[in-house]
């Protein structure tokens, strides 16, 4: 089964042809976007995660050989003090260049002084995946954790080094791939993802 990734992110690619590999599902190929010409760009102003998902996906769709299915990720950290911000986001809660240590500091600063107790946050994962027939299918993830007060850790990518899931002490980026790969959002969803395949 070929699946284009409908994501310009090397790290999310990554992640997805990792959870692939460890899938209780034989022969799910990740591709990039890349391997089909490159991601369209896509303009992520739907407001919502399903909704950059979906446009995500179809226009990848558009690209890539008619038998193959088309994934999308949109994805995010919801910060509860911050009454979801920066949510869908995200990529761009620092400006519109989308600067990733540009946005991790700015959510360090903004939540300067906050104490632990109101520092709860979680990561959320909106799949779309799209058949050879046109069929859209939805899955999500969660990730519950807690923001840190300093980054710690260097693995991943994002705003992995400020976020401790619930259960662990570590951050993302300190707990690395293997342990991020089992419990985060983005597993998650792709586990949602594979269960319904084998159905
Ligand atoms: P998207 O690529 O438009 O879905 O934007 C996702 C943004 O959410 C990324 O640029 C990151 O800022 C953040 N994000 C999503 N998933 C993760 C993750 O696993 N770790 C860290 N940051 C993430």
């Amino acid at each position: 089964m070929k699946l284009y990734l409908a994501s310009g992110n090397a790290h999310k690619v990554g992640e997805f042809q990792a959870l692939a590999a460890a899938a209780d599902f034989p022969g799910i190929e990740i591709l990039s976007a890349r391997a089909a010409g490159g991601m369209p760009p896509v303009e992520e102003d739907t407001g919502t995660f399903i909704g950059n998902a979906r446009k995500k996906a179809q226009a990848l769709r558009r690209i890539v050989p008619a038998e193959a299915w088309v994934l999308a990720d949109d994805s995010g950290v919801c910060v509860d003090e911050l009454g979801g911000a920066p949510g869908v986001e995200s990529a761009y809660f620092a400006g519109p260049q989308g600067d990733a240590a540009a946005n991790l500091h700015k959510l360090v600063a903004t939540m300067r002084g906050i104490p632990d107790a109101r520092r709860g946050a979680q990561f959320v994962c909106v799949l779309v995946l799209i058949g050879p027939d046109g069929t859209e299918h939805v899955f999500e993830g969660r990730c519950l954790g807690r923001l840190r007060h300093e980054p710690a850790g260097e693995a991943g990518f994002g705003y992995d080094p400020i976020f401790t899931p619930d259960g662990h002490a570590l951050s993302y980026a300190e707990l690395g791939d293997a342990v991020k790969n089992r419990i985060s959002h983005r597993a998650r969803a792709f586990a949602a993802l594979v269960a319904w395949l084998r159905r």
